[in-house]
């Protein structure tokens, strides 16, 4: 792995734990090497995630569509920015640009990019990891109902432990390291056996 992708919120949160989180992801990805790419804001998590890699000397990579760049306000001391003219085109360089995707506390727009991308990994379109890197129990809700997808057969188990889910960012890393994609299909019965 060269690259790391970090989806966060444009906003904070309201608990000091997911900046900490944030920053101690950040460092840890930088202190490995690896480059950070992440949406280009300078506002809330997003911000803290870039801050936090530069301070530790790493290497960040913005991608923000032209449309979000006052709302969302482009990071100025970045490695490379990147404009791009709408989400998809931002969430595609995001995928080509990393080798894998880590999931902290964010919103709808958070929420968006790591369910696009775990399921381009399902459809077998890259075999690049994704996780969910659970703060203060923020995800417990969403993990739980994950759990559902696969009890009630539109996920298959195999596809649901592609998702690395953890709370510790050292741990994380290791185990994107040593992951292995499935090869299994997305489509758990054919026609002919329902
Ligand atoms: P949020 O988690 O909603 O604060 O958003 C985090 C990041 O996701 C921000 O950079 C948003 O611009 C971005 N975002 C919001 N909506 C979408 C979407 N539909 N597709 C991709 N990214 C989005």
């Amino acid at each position: 792995m060269k690259s790391i992708c970090v989806f966060c919120g444009s906003n904070w949160g309201n608990r000091d734990d997911y900046k900490k989180a944030a920053t101690e992801l950040s460092r840890e990805i930088a202190s490995r090497g690896y480059k950070l790419v992440y949406g280009g804001a300078n506002v809330g998590l997003m911000g803290a995630c870039a801050d936090a890699a530069l301070e530790a000397g790493g290497e960040v990579i913005g991608i923000l569509p032209r449309a979000l760049q006052d709302k969302e306000v482009g990071h100025t001391g970045l490695t490379e920015l990147h404009l791009v003219d709408s989400m998809h085109e931002r969430k595609n360089l995001m995928v080509d640009l990393s080798d894998g995707f880590i999931s902290i506390p964010g919103g709808a727009g958070t929420m968006d990019e790591m369910f696009e991308v775990w399921t381009q990994g399902m459809l077998g379109w890259h075999e690049k990891p994704s996780a969910l890197m659970n703060v203060a129990g923020y995800y417990d809700d969403l993990i739980a109902f994950l759990g559902k997808t696969a009890k009630e057969g539109f996920v298959r188990n195999s596809h649901l432990d592609m998702m690395i889910i953890d709370t510790d960012a050292k741990r994380i890393l290791d185990r994107m390291e040593s992951y292995q994609a499935p090869t299994v299909s997305k489509w758990i019965k054919k026609d002919s056996e329902r």
